[in-house]
């Protein structure tokens, strides 16, 4: 018997524990083709938020009285498809339970690379890590000289942003919640930190740290972040539209005082989303995979350990209560 958390009811708002349920599940025989897997890592993601409400969107709304889905990293326990062992460590979808009868179809065997953990392919070699690298390199055409301002830059995809952002040769100002979050931003190397909880108003403390202005806008926040990089865009700024998590639960309009800077800067405002890139991410490993295995990119975890945390580790997305990638250890 597996157990995994069910979607009990749609959250209105920013979700509670009341929204989930945590249940049993009968695993189907092991037919041909199919893999067995024991789950060791469990992704909590941000966008998991947007698969809770009834909508049609990029990805398919989670189901009420359904398992939950989401990015994990397992171990075979047994194969009846010949690519796949029992020992392989592999990555796939069907996350927030414990055990997965897996189509091998749907699994990623994951390389052995001497100095890479196997969550780091759920952080900076997996969703994270790639959502930064396209995001800042090919949504916004980001370039050595770039002045790059990014918001929730001590997250999973933040970090990662600051930490490519430097290795192209670009000058980085990161956004993030708490003089904690703001020091590892400037030890991951960004040249100028805004601790945008400290009541300064966000126009003001762009203007202080960027004082010749931005290129760059990587937005994982949208709302005032969103507009103070608006006020500071230079002529021709290229703005990656990554995600914007301030109005995630809100569900309230974002209103955008300098919205009509767009116009007299010529500012290019591009919204992407990661799997876009998956047949290009051999350029993406190609880069990151070095970085990662030399130490260049770090990764911080926040790890909760536990199935039974998962809703937990899930609703810190929203609180803040993660510096780096927010995982589940099983
Ligand atoms: P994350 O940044 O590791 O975690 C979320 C962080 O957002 C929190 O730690 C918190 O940091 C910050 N935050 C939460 N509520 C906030 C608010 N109201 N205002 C400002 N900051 C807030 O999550 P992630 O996985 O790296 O995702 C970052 C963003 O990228 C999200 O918007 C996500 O939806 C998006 N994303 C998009 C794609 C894509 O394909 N387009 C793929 C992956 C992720 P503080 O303590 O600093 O507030």
């Amino acid at each position: 018997m597996a157990r995994a958390w069910h979607l009990k009811s749609r959250p209105n708002g920013l979700p509670t524990a009341d929204n989930f349920e945590f249940k049993d599940i009968q695993l189907p025989e092991l037919a041909d083709g199919m893999v067995h897997v024991r789950n060791r890592w469990l992704s909590v993601d941000p966008y998991m938020r947007g698969r809770m409400n009834d909508v049609k969107s990029y990805v398919p709304p989670f189901q009420i009285g359904e398992p939950l889905e989401g990015g994990a990293v397992g171990e075979v326990v047994e194969s009846r498809d010949p690519n796949f062992a029992a020992g392989d460590m592999v990555l796939h979808m069907v996350g927030w339970r414990d055990e997965a009868v897996v189509p091998a179809a749907a699994l990623n065997k994951l390389p052995q690379i001497p100095g890479v953990e196997p969550q780091a392919f759920l952080g900076n070699l997996g969703l994270t890590g790639g959502t930064a690298y396209w995001g800042l390199l090919d949504a916004a055409q980001a370039k050595a000289g770039d002045i790059v301002f990014v918001s929730a830059a001590a997250g999973a995809v933040g970090s990662a942003v600051v930490q490519i952002a430097k290795a192209k040769g670009m000058t980085v100002i990161g956004s993030a919640g708490g003089a904690d979050k703001c020091q590892f931003v400037r030890d991951l190397g960004a040249d100028a930190v805004i601790d945008y909880k400290s009541g300064t108003p966000l126009v003001k403390a762009l203007a202080e740290a960027a004082p010749k202005g931005i290129d760059v806008y990587f937005d994982n926040v949208g709302g005032e972040h969103l507009d103070a990089a608006l006020a500071l865009a230079r002529k021709d700024a290229r703005f990656a539209i990554c995600g914007m998590i301030d109005g995630y639960n809100s569900g309230e309009p974002t209103s955008l005082r300098y919205i009509m800077r767009v116009i007299a800067m010529r500012i290019m405002l591009k919204g992407f989303i990661y799997t876009d890139y998956l047949p290009r991410n051999g350029e993406f490993y190609g880069e990151m995979g070095p970085w990662v295995a030399t130490g260049q990119v770090k990764g911080r975890d926040t790890v909760l350990e536990g199935l039974e945390k998962t809703p937990e580790a899930f609703l810190g997305l929203f609180t803040g209560a993660n510096t780096g990638k927010m995982l589940v250890k099983l």
